[in-house]
């Protein structure tokens, strides 16, 4: 076989002789798209023989094809030691327990000297000797469920997740805290919304945007947070927790189905959604923000209902849509689907043929409204009252993402439709409310002047 150094093989560890440059050293590469510095990174073992990875000083790694490359030239080196130093997390008789269950994703995450890639550290030891500071809030416990990036999260996750949970309150647990990738935890949130019932306790699902080899990291200030709320909220239910505003000043918690990752990059990227968050949150206090959740029981009692039908999808309406989008989900055998359809709840005329089949043939088919915020309201124009007719059951203001999760829950326990209109329509934990209050469109969305002033106001 030949040699492979850190990861470099063939025309990439060529270069590296060339060039005379080392893993670890800090670089200067000049190539026919630009010229860029950074700390070279080793590879994982599997990548590719053509391509080179830096880690700018921005924190981003970039790779840059072999075959651009004009000239290299080693300029300092220090060895990076990413190992997280191990201490015995310190248990003391009168803090709470908590449970953290990791599940993947950037939080609490190192580089791995051996791929090169970011891995996720859940030992108790390793977050204690990386996050001090947890251990004034509590006695931490912790158990890796998954170690996959949030994009592979789906139903058999949602599944085993709820019923560890259901483990932990009925084994006496103060709190539990979930580690996970930022892309699809408003997805499991809802999912552990509707499969977990009645906590008794706090459930604070928790990520981060950069991860903690990097100095703008959000990971170690977002979990000091997520388990001071698991150990000391009274918001007994599952909740998302992340940075407020786009500065390190607090963070929000986030009711589990009405909150949506909304920036790609931002570290404040969580918003609730048609309503206001539940609670700031730092170092020092939890300030509650409404008071429309279930409070902190003494009892151990929880339902878990681990339930969930595959065959189902979200539409996202565009304007020319044509029928056999609608016609190919039936024709493969799915019993439901989501659309979130333009402004009030809509989707044109073409489509309307394959909806009407739908409905004939037994498939379950919901109006979401792309805008997220407001009300599906199908009396409004011809457009809503024909798609009403046609069998599409309008879902007053559910989030669409909040919508498909459902619809797998409900038809995951009945296939009689009825039943799961009547599952669909009542809610279980704020995904539908009655009125959306306009100060959560305006305000308390973290990081504008006008809301810092407001908060000041009663945050004195
Ligand atoms: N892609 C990652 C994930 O969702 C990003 C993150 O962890 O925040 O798992």
């Amino acid at each position: 076989m030949s040699e492979v150094k850190q990861g470099y093989k063939g025309h990439s560890l060529e270069l590296l002789d060339k060039y005379k440059v080392r893993v670890w050293g800090e670089v200067e590469v000049k190539t026919t798209r630009g010229d860029f510095k950074g700390i070279l990174l080793p590879r994982s073992e599997n990548d590719d023989e053509n391509h080179i990875v830096l880690k700018l000083i921005t924190g981003y790694n970039v790779g840059i094809a072999v075959d651009t490359v004009l000239n290299m030239n080693e300029c300092g080196y220090k060895e990076a030691h990413y190992k997280i130093p191990e201490k015995e997390f310190p248990i003391s008789a009168n803090k709470p327990n908590i449970k953290l269950f990791g599940t993947g994703g950037t939080i609490a995450s190192r580089l791995d000297y051996r791929t090169g890639a970011v891995i996720p550290a859940f030992s108790p030891g390793e977050l204690y000797g990386a996050v001090p500071e947890l251990a004034d809030i509590c006695n931490l416990k912790t158990e890796k469920l998954f170690a996959v990036f949030s994009e592979n999260m789906g139903p058999q996750q949602y599944i085993e997740l709820a019923k560890s949970i259901g483990k932990e309150i009925e084994n006496d647990i103060d709190g539990i805290v979930i580690g996970h990738g930022t892309d699809t935890m408003h997805h499991t949130a809802a999912a552990l919304a509707f499969m977990v019932q009645d906590s008794p306790v706090p459930i604070v699902m928790v990520g981060s945007q950069r991860s903690s080899d990097r100095p703008s990291s959000d990971a170690a200030l977002n979990l000091i947070h997520a388990t001071k709320a698991a150990a000391e909220s009274d918001i007994a239910e599952i909740v998302v927790c992340m940075f407020g505003p786009t500065s390190d000043k607090y963070g929000l918690l986030h009711q589990a189905t009405r909150v949506r990752k909304m920036h790609s990059s931002y570290r404040s990227t969580f918003r609730t959604i048609g309503d206001i968050p539940l609670a700031m949150i730092d170092r020092e206090r939890i300030t509650p923000l409404s008071d429309n959740y279930s409070k902190r029981r003494p009892d151990k009692k929880v339902t878990i209902k681990p339930y969930f039908e595959e065959k189902i999808a979200l539409l996202y309406y565009y304007p020319n849509m044509q029928p056999d989008v609608v016609n190919s989900l039936i024709d493969s055998g799915y019993k439901g689907i989501v659309i979130a359809g333009t402004g009030l709840g809509h989707v044109n005329k073409a489509v309307y043929s394959s909806i009407e089949r739908a409905q004939k043939e037994g498939v379950a088919i919901y109006m979401t409204v792309q805008t997220l915020w407001g009300y599906v309201h199908m009396f409004v124009y011809d457009t809503g009252r024909d798609l009403m007719a046609k069998g599409i059951v309008p879902l007053e203001n559910m989030l669409p993402e909040v919508a498909y999760i459902k619809l797998g829950w409900a038809l995951g326990q009945t296939s009689d439709l009825d039943k799961v209109k009547e599952i669909m329509l009542t809610p279980i934990c704020s995904e539908i409310t009655e009125r959306e209050p306009y100060n959560g469109y305006l305000v308390f969305q973290g990081g504008v002047p006008e809301v810092e002033n407001f908060l000041r106001t009663i945050h004195k």
